[in-house]
This record gives structure tokens, C-alpha cells and sequence, in this order.
């Protein structure tokens, strides 16, 4: 097995949550890469070399993990949706963003990010790049969240349905292959980067989701509260850095 391909199955398993793999000589921790505010990180370590199952296929689709996903029950989250909230947008776009999880509107209609917080989303990818003399709609981006059921009062999803449904988030991910992905929240920005802090401290900053630059901001719902003057003038820099670095 070559270190590209023992790169990849490391980073998918560390992406699924499996936080330690042994050798038998020696133990071996994933590194966590640094946050830059600057620029995109650089690659991570060389892994040792150890025997795997199987990734996730090379030749994935999105029709392909909405196949797969079925009439999921993996989860506890299944017993009270209504609509299994896959993806919307563009396929191929370079341009992903991640939020938390389905609400209300978003389990009764089946695609993310359309109640009050989906349309705040929609106007700042749109008005962010109207002002930056982007010609960018949302249909454009593609928009998914972490958990695919909404969990029931909008509560934080658990880590083990995080991580459950976390698999799809990353194969959709793999299959899309953007330039950069943009996460919202600090729930999205953990299940994205690995990193633990809370988003205050991560907005801003460039970090990586294999070999793809993640900008981290803050959420929409959060930017709807009245009192988050300037929380919404932050986002709207962070916004203003992604989309400069994918569309420029
Ligand atoms: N909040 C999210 O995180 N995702 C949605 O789809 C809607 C609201």
C-alpha cells in the first residue's frame, strides 16, 4: 500500500471518529492539523503503514449515498422526522457549506436550510457576493448539514448520531470534492475539522477536511438573534474570504 492510499484510509477512519489505531510496535494518534488565519493549511504527516478494511468507493455519487441511506433507522433521530434531509444545490459546485441539522421547516419540506436561519443563509451568499462583484446564486453552492434527521426540539445532535451520520456527510464530501467548504456553527465545524473549540474561537480561520480548506463561521440562527450586531459583521468577512478564495 502506497502513503497516499494509507493517507486516505486514515483520514477516512479519523474522519468517521475512530480516534486511535494501533501497530504493533508502536501506538499511533492522528494529528489534529493547526488553524491558520492566513492562508489554507499544508498536508498532514506521513502515517505508518498497517492493513484496513475497505474505504468508502472511489467512483462515489450523491445518488449513490442518497441510495444507500435509505429509509435509514441508524439512529434515534429517525423515530421522529418526518423527512430525511439530504443535500441541495449543486453537485459539482466548488463551494460547500455544513450546517448542524435539520429544523422544522427543513424535516417538513426535505431540503436544508429553508426556514428563517436558510433564508438569512441565502441572502448572505447572495449579498456577499453581489457586493464583492461575484455572480453567485444559492442554487449554485451545494448546502447539507451533518445529521440528515432534525433532532427532535432542534436540540445539539449526540456524538454517536453525529457520528453515524457523519459517514454520509463525508462521502458526500468525497464525492463532491469542492474547493473549499464552508462550515456553520461550532457543531459543523467539529464534525468537520476534528477540532473541539467553540466557534468564537475558530470563525475566521482556514482549516483543512483532508486535503480541503474548511472557513469556519458562525451560524445563521446564532446571526438572527437581535443582540449579534457584530457577529454578523464578522460572518460577513468570513464569507467575503471564501468566496474571494473559490471564485477569484
Ligand atoms: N439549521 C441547520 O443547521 N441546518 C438546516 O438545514 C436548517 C437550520
Amino acid at each position: 500500500m502506497n502513503a497516499d492510499r494509507l493517507r486516505q484510509f486514515l483520514e477516512f477512519y479519523q474522519d468517521l471518529g475512530v480516534k486511535s489505531l494501533y501497530r504493533r510496535s508502536a501506538p499511533c494518534a492522528p494529528a489534529v492539523p493547526e488553524a491558520s488565519a492566513a492562508a489554507p493549511p499544508q498536508a498532514q504527516p506521513e502515517p505508518p503503514a498497517m492493513e484496513l478494511p475497505p474505504l468508502a468507493p472511489s467512483d462515489d455519487t450523491l445518488l449513490q449515498i442518497i441510495e444507500d441511506i435509505g429509509d435509514c433507522k441508524r439512529c434515534r433521530l429517525h423515530e421522529a422526522r418526518n423527512k430525511i434531509v439530504f443535500g441541495v444545490g449543486n453537485g459539482q459546485s466548488p463551494l460547500v457549506f455544513v450546517g448542524e441539522g435539520p429544523g422544522a421547516d427543513e424535516d417538513a419540506q426535505g431540503i436544508p436550510f429553508v426556514g428563517r436561519a436558510g433564508q438569512l443563509l441565502t441572502q448572505m451568499i447572495e449579498g456577499t457576493a453581489r457586493k464583492e462583484g461575484i455572480a453567485l446564486a444559492r442554487a449554485d453552492v451545494y448546502i447539507c448539514n451533518v445529521v440528515k434527521c432534525r433532532p427532535p426540539g432542534n436540540r445539539t445532535p449526540e456524538p454517536d448520531e453525529m457520528e453515524t451520520c457523519g459517514q454520509f456527510l463525508y462521502r458526500q464530501l468525497s464525492a463532491i470534492r469542492p474547493k473549499a467548504i464552508c462550515a456553520l456553527g461550532g457543531t459543523a465545524a467539529r464534525a468537520v475539522t476534528g477540532h473541539k473549540e467553540g466557534v468564537t474561537k475558530m470563525r475566521g480561520k482556514w482549516f483543512k477536511w483532508r486535503d480541503i480548506p474548511v472557513m469556519v463561521t458562525y451560524h445563521p440562527s446564532y446571526l438572527l438573534r437581535p443582540y449579534n450586531e457584530n457577529a454578523k459583521r464578522e460572518a460577513w468577512e468570513d464569507l467575503k474570504k471564501v468566496l474571494h478564495f473559490v471564485y477569484d
